[in-house]
């Protein structure tokens, strides 16, 4: 048996999804942007219930969805797109000096950061905040790294590797009192933990549907009305020309119904994955010289990361590897050490001797057990 343990790098597609996006690969196949004949009617009927769907789940209205190909490409969407909008309005001179500075965290997932280089090497100064020894952003730094040059802020709602839940609360409280824009990169917390734009006042949010049981290839940037965004796939008028390319209706159809599976079992989810979590912790941490990276107040509760003093990461993992499926960072950075572990102060050899357990709708309380079990043996086997 293997215990997959590694959601936060992609979850299962949840089979009443699959179920629901099975008649639009084959009999319901028009194009929904045809519109002169019933079944591309129909097919544009299920893509607005998606929109529906997606808005509902996020505190949105369905006019604030764009579908793309996932959170990569609604981060780049949004980032981008924001930037070149504010180069085409320019300023008149009674505007003042136009904002154009770009701040984010350090921990941020890469989809986020290789954009904001991007940016960068284009004419957009960037402030990439640290974070402190539990992986938060100090509120402080950020208000005084804001200000009247500032464009666009970007926050993850939660941390890929250390599962740190943001406060985005008082970040969007500072955004606004400062008149700077919040994107935020929800992949990991959409679905997972209360989320809501309206209440929370995000301006551009990012969301993946392969994070939340839903299929791959498919994901949305939700943006507030007004924001100004230019459109960064040109081709088409679909979508109000803000992302060219017909839809995949099967995959839109798979996200709306993920996200509504989702936020149907969201609670009860949490609320069991926590308790697994927490025994999960607890049967390690009697071992000793583990220690917990995150902030274990502010953490989703599907996550736990850890760091094994004193043993190889290569080693360890290879001793993991046919029982539980881990990792030692995001799936993203591939054989490179975690940023987000550097950020806390990890030393390589620690980045490496640590493991991310990412907890999973179907994560049985024998598999955690399993976990327990093939940790403690790898540990003493690597310790004798
Ligand atoms: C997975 C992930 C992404 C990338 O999402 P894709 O849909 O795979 O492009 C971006 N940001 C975060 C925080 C993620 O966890």
């Amino acid at each position: 048996m293997l215990a997959y343990l590694d959601h936060h790098a992609t979850t299962p597609c949840d089979p009443a999804v699959v179920d629901a996006m099975a008649p639009w690969w084959t009999e319901q196949f028009a194009n929904p942007a045809s519109r002169l004949y019933r079944p591309a009617l129909e097919a544009a009927a299920a893509v607005a219930m998606a929109q529906g769907q997606v808005a509902r789940a996020l505190g949105a209205s369905p006019e604030m969805v764009i579908f793309t190909s996932g959170a990569t490409e609604a981060n780049n969407l949004a980032l981008k797109g924001v930037c070149e909008a504010a180069l085409q309005a320019g300023t008149g001179p009674s505007q003042g000096p136009p904002r154009r500075r770009l701040v984010s965290l350090v921990s941020e997932h890469r989809a986020v950061l290789d954009p904001l280089a991007y940016l960068e090497r284009h004419g957009f100064p960037l402030t990439l905040l640290p974070i402190g020894p539990k992986g938060q952003v100090n509120l402080e730094q950020l208000d005084q790294a804001l200000g009247p040059d500032v464009l666009l802020l970007s926050v993850m709602a939660a941390n890929n590797e250390i599962g740190v839940v943001a406060p985005l609360p008082a970040i969007a409280a500072l955004c606004k009192a400062q008149g700077v824009l919040l994107h935020c990169d929800a992949a990991q917390a959409a679905g997972h933990i209360p989320l809501s734009m309206a209440d929370l006042e995000i301006d551009l949010l990012s969301i993946s549907g392969h994070k939340l049981y839903g299929p791959k290839g498919i994901g949305a940037l939700l943006v507030r009305p007004g924001v100004p965004l230019a459109p960064q796939l040109h081709g088409g008028n679909q979508q109000d020309g803000l992302r060219a390319g017909t839809l995949p209706v099967p995959l839109v159809v798979g996200l709306g119904a993920a996200l509504e599976h989702a936020m149907a079992d969201r609670e009860a989810r949490a609320q069991r994955l926590g308790v697994l979590r927490d025994q999960l912790w607890e049967g390690l941490a009697g071992l000793g010289g583990l220690e917990r990276n995150g902030d274990p107040q502010a953490c989703l509760p599907h996550n736990l990361n850890i760091t094994v003093a004193g043993v190889d990461g290569t080693q360890l993992h290879q001793r993991l590897r046919r029982q539980i499926a881990v990792s030692s960072g995001s799936a993203c950075s591939q054989g490179s050490p975690s940023p987000v572990l550097a950020a806390l102060g990890r030393t390589r050899q620690e980045a490496a001797a640590s493991i991310r357990f990412g907890l999973g709708r179907a994560t049985s309380a024998e598999e955690i057990a399993l976990a327990i079990a093939t940790v403690r043996e790898a540990i003493h086997g690597l310790r004798a």
